[in-house]
């Protein structure tokens, strides 16, 4: 019975906020959730895997819908308690990764965030997207020289913009897997990979929380 009056007081309280701070769902414009129930359900993992360029990326969601809203949302307006719920994504594509390479002790590596990028957002999203889903990361790679924001960029450019920008630390010796967002073009995954293996690494593959649509040819899918 206690919780009568206290629930209702909640209730007040969070009226009163919204009107303060008016919030509505990151996938579908409703009012009064951050992310209501259906979409929420359409950010249930469904692993699907892809070969770029002879490295296996597994990824959780595919990247449009409600998935590529919230992700937006996350990573460009600052929403970062959405990550949350993106999480499950990141934890099922890794733990679907990890299930290739029996018996290895992996190190799972984020891909790492750009400085104009850490500029602009003020946090890792990878990193946090990580925490959230409670897998221990280590920080091996870091990106030098100034590369261009890759949003807009297409394939080639994308692929010309991180070539040969990456550094690894610590990496030798260590078999690793790429840890990131979204996949589009792999450019950014391969560019990790490359200065891993140069710092001594084995690459087992990547993982991420979607995937755009593109190589359909070279996908399949199977529920975990
Ligand atoms: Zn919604």
């Amino acid at each position: 019975m206690m919780s009568e009056p206290r629930s209702a007081l909640r209730d007040a309280l969070s009226g009163a906020l919204s009107l303060v701070f008016p919030t509505w769902c990151a996938g579908c414009d409703a009012p009064d959730a951050d992310l209501c129930a259906a979409c929420r359900a359409l950010l249930t993992p469904r692993v699907r895997a892809r070969s770029i360029g002879g490295l296996d990326v597994r990824s959780g969601l595919d990247f449009d819908g409600v998935a590529a809203r919230v992700l937006r949302a996350a990573k460009e307006e600052g929403r970062t308690s959405l990550l949350r719920a993106l999480a499950p994504a990141l934890d099922a594509s890794v733990r679907d990764a990890l299930a290739r390479v029996p018996g290895d002790a992996v190190t799972l590596v984020p891909v790492p965030t750009s400085a104009t990028a850490m500029r602009r957002r003020g946090y890792r999203v990878v990193e946090l997207l990580a925490s959230r889903a409670q897998l221990p990361t280590h920080r091996l790679l870091c990106v030098e020289g100034l590369a261009a924001d890759q949003r807009g960029l297409g394939r080639v450019e994308r692929a010309r913009n991180v070539a040969g920008r990456m550094r690894a630390r610590g990496a030798a010796g260590r078999a690793v897997l790429l840890i990131d967002d979204v996949v589009t073009t792999g450019a950014t995954l391969h560019e990790a990979a490359r200065a891993l293996e140069e710092g001594g690494a084995t690459v087992r593959g990547a993982a991420t929380v979607a995937s755009t649509a593109l190589h359909r040819s070279s996908q399949r899918t199977h529920r975990l």
